[in-house]
C-alpha cells in the first residue's frame, strides 16, 4: 500500500512561548535605552566618539557595537543626516552598517574620519596622551626631545627599578626606586599602571601628578610600553593612545639589530617582539611614524594643544 508522503508545502513556524517573548522584547527595550545613552553621552560630549568606536570594535556584538553607524554619526555634535549620508559615501559603508559589522578597512577609515573630525572641532587638547610603539622605534628619543624643545609640555615622571645610566637625573628622567618601594606603591595605589619591561626591571606611572594636572586643565604625556598604554586605557578611557611607527620593517630592523652586540638568538627574540607589538597598532588612537624626531615629537605635541586651528 502507498503511504502519503509527508506535506512539505505548508510549514507552521512554531509560536514561542509567551514567557520567551516578554523577556525577548523586554531585552530589546533593554538595549535600544542603553544604545540611546551612548548617543546621548557622546552628544553632550560626556564621552569621546572614539572611545564608543573602540568599544564596538573590541565587542562586536555589544552595545556600542550595535549601535548603526548614521546613527553614531549624527550623535557626534555638528554631524546632522545630510553630512552623515556624505561622510559615509566618501568613507564607503552602507547605511545600514552597524559599527560591529564594519570590515577591517571600513574600520580603520571611520576611527581615521572621527580622529580628524574630534581634532578640528574639540574645543581643548587631549588631556592625556599616552606615546608607545614597540621596541627601537624611538619613543624615549621623541619624548626626550620634547622634553627639551617644549618645556610646556608635561611629561609625567615613571618609577623604574631599574638602575640611573650616566647622566640621568633623579626626578627628571625617572624616580629611581628599589623593590621594596616599588612593592610599597603598588600597594598604597600610588600608580596609575606598572609593567615589568623586557622581562627585567619595573617600571609605572605615579597616579597624583597626572591627576592634579589634569584636574589642572593641563594636558599630560606618558612616555610608556604598550602594556602600560593598555593598562591606561582600562583605568582612564578618555586616553588618547598614540602609536610610534618605524618608517618601514626594514628600518626597524635595522635599529634593533644593527649595533651587531646581540647573539643571532637574541636578535631573533628581539624581532618576534617587535612583530608582536607591531600588531599592537589597531588598538591605537592615532599613528605617527618616526622618520624625522623632531617631526614626529610636533605631531603628538600638536595633539596636546587646544584644537582651534590646528593642523
Ligand atoms: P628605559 O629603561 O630604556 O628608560 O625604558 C624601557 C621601557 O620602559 C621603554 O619602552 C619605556 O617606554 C618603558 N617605560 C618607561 N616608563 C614606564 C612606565 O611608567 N610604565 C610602563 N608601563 N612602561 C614604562
Amino acid at each position: 500500500m502507498e503511504r502519503p508522503l509527508p506535506d512539505t508545502t505548508t510549514t507552521t513556524t512554531p509560536t514561542p512561548p509567551e514567557v520567551d517573548r516578554v523577556a525577548a522584547s523586554r531585552a530589546a527595550v533593554a538595549a535600544r535605552r542603553a544604545r540611546a545613552t551612548v548617543k546621548a553621552d557622546v552628544a553632550s560630549g560626556a564621552r569621546s566618539p572614539l572611545d564608543v568606536l573602540r568599544v564596538a570594535y573590541e565587542e562586536p556584538e555589544g552595545v556600542e557595537g550595535r549601535i548603526r553607524v548614521p546613527e553614531f554619526l549624527t550623535s557626534i555634535p555638528a554631524i546632522g543626516a545630510t553630512k552623515s549620508t556624505r561622510i559615509m559615501t566618501e568613507l564607503a559603508i552602507a547605511t545600514s552598517k552597524r559599527l560591529g559589522g564594519l570590515g577591517r578597512l571600513q574600520r580603520r577609515r571611520l576611527r581615521d574620519f572621527v580622529a580628524d573630525w574630534v581634532a578640528d572641532h574639540g574645543g581643548t587638547g587631549d588631556r592625556l596622551v599616552v606615546l608607545a610603539g614597540p621596541t627601537a622605534v624611538g619613543k624615549g628619543t621623541v619624548a626626550s626631545y620634547i622634553r627639551r624643545h617644549h618645556p610646556d609640555v608635561r611629561l609625567s615622571v615613571s618609577a623604574t627599578t631599574r638602575p640611573p645610566r650616566p647622566g640621568e637625573v633623579e626626578g627628571e628622567h625617572y624616580f629611581f626606586v628599589d623593590d621594596a618601594s616599588f612593592d610599597r606603591m603598588i600597594e598604597a595605589g600610588e600608580l596609575l599602571e606598572w609593567a615589568t619591561v623586557h622581562n627585567a626591571f619595573r617600571y609605572g606611572t605615579p597616579r597624583r601628578p597626572v591627576e592634579a594636572a589634569i584636574a589642572a586643565g593641563n594636558s599630560v604625556l606618558l612616555e610608556i610600553d604598550i602594556q602600560g598604554a593598555r593598562s591606561v586605557r582600562r583605568a582612564m578611557p578618555e586616553a588618547t593612545l598614540v602609536f610610534l611607527l618605524p618608517p618601514s620593517w626594514d628600518e626597524l630592523v635595522r635599529r634593533l639589530v644593527g649595533r651587531g652586540t646581540e647573539s643571532p638568538a637574541e636578535q631573533q627574540r628581539r624581532l618576534e617582539t617587535a612583530r608582536v607589538e607591531l600588531a599592537a597598532v589597531e588598538e591605537f588612537d592615532h599613528r605617527v611614524v618616526n622618520h624625522d624626531v623632531g617631526e614626529a615629537a610636533q605631531k603628538v605635541v600638536d595633539l596636546m594643544r587646544p584644537r582651534k586651528g590646528r593642523r
